[in-house]
């Protein structure tokens, strides 16, 4: 007998879950995967029982081809995959059995039970009162504007679009802030969603048999606000732009406001419904642009004032020239000066600006970072061979250089996430999204991240 059909069906599946939270999207995983039973193993096929009919035509219709590529990773040979709906009160999986193989590093994300609505809450600062107005934003400042005060009227819906950092999310919560602090519209429901958030909660709301009351719920929504509207193609194909577009659709048709913040414009999203592209520019699409010098003094000096930090123009001048198109990148510059002159006691200068921050090399705005640019540049910085990040392999450190390495091709070029995941050693999109978050949650838990991230963002920027 060969070795690999000594694995048992439950070893088998219980050493392929690790490496397939890492290929699936949490959701997908927690809704469909964490409760899949791995029913008999012949060496040659593995058949997986799955909670219900939605969940089997799911996994085979997106999923099928990673989950074999997982098993087969495990048990070293192909494996024919056959998916097949468990009987509704089918006795409970037995407990897994130990696992032998090479431990895995990634921890299998436990399943979170679906609330009632996943809108974030909105950021206190992004305002009105605290976006700085000026040519490169003014149409899409005053469209927003008409927006807040005639919510579903002036322009539906309203689509924003620029590149990252220049103010798309700031925008549509202020419309929100507006409208919510409105008292004549004390009963308005705004809601703020990424449009990745909203296709997990989707897909979590299959799972739990609580489609309609996900539909009541967005569908009654007066002020609709979605962020980052380019990864609906992107997640999961037809499903959630189809649920997208109906949810759209009924508000749209009640005169309730939508308000969309994309990466770019309707025409070049990756949709495969003509019907929700031609819909998106049926009101007013309006771009963000990347602000001038005076701009990014006026918008430092907002930024500085709201921190209680007072700076000299001389300051305030070179840091607005040393970065040129990423106000993301311009506030992270002027928090690290702030943060280095509390810590150690001293006034912020123009020396001190300079020796702090004065390795931000100028960006050129028509210069386009390449996938390689960013491979070479992590490569040297992280002191990891770029053919190691390229790889399979997942050593900690080489991991984590990969992971950095999509995160700024996430963040710093326009690449889809399937050619991002290409580039970096064959990786399907949810390995992408995964890296990504990974490295946003460490910048939000660990400060040494943050101005790694920073510096290594301001370098191209
Ligand atoms: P995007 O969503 O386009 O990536 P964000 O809205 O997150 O960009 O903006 C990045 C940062 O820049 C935020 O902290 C935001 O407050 C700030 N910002 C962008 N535009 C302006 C502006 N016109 N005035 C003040 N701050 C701005
Ligand atoms: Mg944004």
């Amino acid at each position: 007998m060969s070795q690999e059909t000594s694995l048992t069906s439950d070893q088998l599946w219980n050493a392929a879950l690790p490496i397939l939270a890492e290929h699936i999207n949490e959701a997908t995983y927690d809704a469909f995967i964490a409760d899949a039973v791995a029913l008999e193993y012949t060496g040659q096929r593995l058949r997986l029982g799955v909670s219900s009919d939605f969940a089997r035509d799911w996994l085979q219709r997106h999923h099928a081809q990673v989950i074999g590529d997982c098993i087969a990773q495990v048990a070293q040979q192909p494996v024919q995959l056959v998916m097949e709906t468990l009987p509704a009160n089918a006795a409970p999986p037995s407990p897994p059995a130990p696992v032998t193989l090479p431990p895995v590093e990634t921890p299998v994300p436990r399943a979170q039970p679906s609330s009632e609505m996943q809108a974030a809450p909105l950021n206190p600062k992004y305002t009105f009162e605290n976006f700085v107005v000026a040519d490169c934003n003014r149409f899409a400042h005053a469209a927003a504007l008409q927006v807040a005060k005639n919510p579903g009227k002036a322009y539906n819906p309203l689509f924003i679009h620029s590149a990252s950092g220049l103010g798309k999310t700031h925008l549509i919560q202020a419309i929100g802030h507006a409208i919510a602090n409105d008292p004549e519209r004390s009963h308005y429901r705004v809601v703020y969603i990424s449009a990745e958030a909203f296709v997990n909660h989707m897909i979590s709301s299959m799972r739990d048999n609580t489609i309609d009351q996900f539909r009541r719920n967005y569908r009654s929504v007066d002020c609709w606000l979605v962020d980052d509207i380019q990864f609906i193609a992107q997640i999961e194909g037809p499903a959630s732009e189809e649920e997208f577009f109906h949810t759209f659709s009924t508000l749209y048709e009640t005169n309730r406001q939508v308000v969309i913040a994309s990466d770019c414009p309707p025409r070049h999203l990756q949709l495969m419904n003509e019907r929700l592209r031609s819909r998106l520019e049926m009101g007013i699409v309006a771009d963000l642009r990347s602000p001038d010098i005076e701009t990014r003094v006026a918008i430092l000096e907002k930024k500085a004032l709201n921190e209680g930090v007072h700076l000299s123009r001389d300051v305030l001048e070179y840091v607005a020239s040393k970065i040129e198109s990423n106000i993301r990148v311009l506030e992270g510059a002027l928090l690290k000066l702030c943060a280095y002159a509390s810590l150690n006691q001293v006034e912020i200068t123009r020396q001190l600006a300079e020796e702090i921050i004065g390795d931000y090399s100028t960006s050129h705005t028509d210069r386009r970072i390449s996938l390689q640019d960013i491979l070479d540049y992590v490569a040297s910085e992280l002191n990891c061979p770029a053919e190691d990040i390229v790889s399979k392999k997942r050593t900690q450190n080489i991991a984590w250089a990969r992971q950095v390495a999509i995160y700024l091709a996430r963040e710093l070029t326009d690449n889809s996430l399937a050619r991002i995941g290409q580039f970096f050693g064959n990786r399907d999109h949810s390995t992408v999204l995964h890296s990504y978050n990974k490295v946003q949650e460490a910048i939000e838990h660990d400060e040494q991240v943050l101005w790694l991230i920073n510096d290594l963002k301001a370098t191209f920027e």
